[in-house]
């Protein structure tokens, strides 16, 4: 039985959580739609209801809409109203689904939201914002599920999961790409790749297009294209009111800067815009070496990346040899000095500007080659896959004096899964053609993005896993700058948020205080308002 428990919101999160189908709808469309939800049966209108159903869709009609929030079990959030008002699925803890629909990338993450919003439309993103707001609900954000921090699940809020809008599509003749915020790399990839094209995004198929771009963007590309923020052409954003405004260099420009490197804080967003580029055919693949060679690897390859032609965009690492055909059986398992190399100019250029690669020291396996630019892009991709455990840092570096690369030799030689690592990730070249304070990624002279990377499968393993990137992390940071990138921030990072926006919190603030003043989107590397 439904009752009424007052009108208007409330701010902070609810208590209890029903998320079950009490009241009557006035959509008849919306009575056992689908497996969603359990069979709603309806009240008899003149015992069950107060005020009865009728007048609830009798005021729906006059004032233009129910009005979400208007309908709550007494100690908790009926959703009912919320799927009156969307496409989308809305998956609450007794409906089939809702488990999967719950979970994140990363396993150590197991939260129980009040609900679900698949959204499927704006309308429906339009719909959610406003129910999150109106009945004081945490709201989560989704898009490829990747944050490492978890922040795409909550427990008893809402989660806006935009995973079913990804539709990505290409404009040809003027090298552009508008693509719905649900989007992965990989389906923007196989989008783009068609037509010849390409833009910077991550090294991962499975992240998601929006999560990354708001947070920077780092990848393969980035050294000739720049950041994934700085081929953003504009974006399109539900506000925290349940508006819908249009950001670019042109329309709400405060907004849009505060998008390149902000990451979730000011709204959701259901459309992005890229700038595309020449890219099909790549030249690139892991290369090993023996783990004493790893100081020459890394001094040889700081020294290569300063003058590097721009196309080039690999990083070196250390990883376990995973049981791949093209590495000796008889080194699998063994830790290695890894370069991972990605040469997007000329193919018959690729041998020579991959020479200082060959000569550093001997070989003990190359995977290289030319391949499709996605198949790159989705190479690494079951070494992470969905509801592995995880943690990490991340870490800006402009320099790698002998004392960084020795700290990297002693804890890389330590990595201790075939799924953890250290990536460093170069970041000069076109990057640096943007200024610090033209986007609100603020680590513009960086020459490296570094992660510190550990995933597995056991929980037994969660401290000791832990430990092991901390302390790399530590080891590096007399070397590294004050703040990280907000996309390899953990959630016990909080304290270095002004830090990681650096120059550009302020104007963060500002922008924040006009687009989401009560701070509804808060479950982010948050900017307080
Ligand atoms: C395996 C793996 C590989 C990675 N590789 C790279 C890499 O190569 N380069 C790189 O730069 N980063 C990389 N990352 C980090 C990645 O950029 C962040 O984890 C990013 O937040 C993931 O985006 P997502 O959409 O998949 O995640 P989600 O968890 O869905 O989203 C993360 C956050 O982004 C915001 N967000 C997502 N969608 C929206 C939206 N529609 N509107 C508003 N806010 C939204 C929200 O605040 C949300 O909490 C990697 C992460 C993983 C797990």
């Amino acid at each position: 039985m439904s009752h009424v428990v007052g009108f208007g919101a409330k701010r902070r999160p609810v208590g209890g959580q029903l998320g079950r189908a009490t009241g009557g709808t006035c959509d008849p469309r919306a009575i056992g739609r689908g497996s969603q939800r359990a069979p709603v049966s309806l009240p008899h209108p003149l015992v069950d209801d107060d005020p009865p159903w009728y007048l609830r869709c009798l005021k729906g009609l006059v004032s233009g809409g129910l009005a979400m929030g208007d309908i709550r079990p007494v100690g908790g959030v009926s959703v009912e109203p919320l799927r009156e008002h969307v496409r989308g699925q809305v998956l609450a803890v007794d409906d089939k689904g809702y488990d999967e629909a719950r979970a994140v990338h990363n396993g150590m993450f197991d939260k129980r939201p009040l609900a679900v919003l698949r959204a499927e439309q704006v309308a429906d993103v339009i719909a959610g914002v406003n129910f999150a707001r109106d009945n004081g609900l945490d709201l989560s954000v989704r898009d490829g599920g990747h944050s490492a921090p978890g922040f795409g699940t909550n427990d008893g809020g809402l989660v806006i999961d935009m995973s079913p809008m990804r539709t990505v599509r290409v404009d040809p003749g003027n090298k552009t790409a508008r693509a719905d915020a649900g989007a992965t790399w990989g389906d923007f990839n196989h989008a783009t790749h068609a037509f010849g094209l390409a833009t910077t995004g991550g090294i991962i198929s499975t992240t998601g297009i929006t999560g990354l771009t708001l947070g920077g963007g780092i990848g393969y590309l980035a050294r000739a294209f720049g950041l994934s923020v700085d081929n953003l052409i504009s974006a399109d954003v539900v506000t925290a009111d349940g508006k819908f405004v249009t950001a670019s260099a042109d329309e709400n420009e405060d907004l849009f800067w505060g998008l390149r490197g902000g990451g979730g804080n000011f709204g959701v967003v259901t459309s992005l815009e890229y700038r595309l580029h020449e890219v099909g055919q790549v030249f690139a693949g892991p290369i090993f070496y023996n783990l004493e060679d790893a100081d020459s690897l890394l001094r040889m390859f700081d020294e290569f990346i300063r003058n590097a032609p721009e196309q080039f965009g690999g990083f070196p690492a250390f990883q376990i040899a995973p049981p791949l055909p093209f590495i000796p059986e008889n080194r699998h398992g063994d830790t290695l000095a890894l370069a991972v190399v990605h040469w997007a100019g000329p193919l018959e250029q690729a041998q020579k500007v991959l020479q200082p690669f060959w000569d550093v020291a001997p070989i003990v396996a190359n995977g290289t080659g030319p391949l499709p630019y996605p198949a790159l892009n989705a190479a690494f991709d079951v070494l992470y896959p969905k509801g592995i455990r995880a943690y990490w840092k991340g870490a800006f570096v402009k320099e790698l004096p002998g004392e960084a690369i020795a700290a990297h030799v002693e804890h890389g030689s330590r990595v201790p899964e075939v799924s953890a690592t250290c990536h460093l990730y170069p970041i000069n070249g076109a990057c640096h053609r943007v200024g610090p304070t033209d986007t609100a990624f603020a680590y513009r002279e960086a020459t490296y993005g570094m992660v510190f990377l550990a995933s597995w499968t056991d929980p037994a393993k969660d401290a000791e896993r832990i430990q092991w990137v901390r302390d790399y992390y530590q080891a590096l940071a007399p070397y590294s700058e004050p703040g990280g990138y907000i996309n390899f921030m953990q959630d016990d990072d909080y304290g270095k948020i002004r830090d990681n926006y650096r120059q550009n919190y302020d104007r963060l603030v500002q922008v924040k205080r006009a687009y989401d003043p009560s701070n509804l989107f808060h479950i982010n590397q948050n900017i307080t308002p």
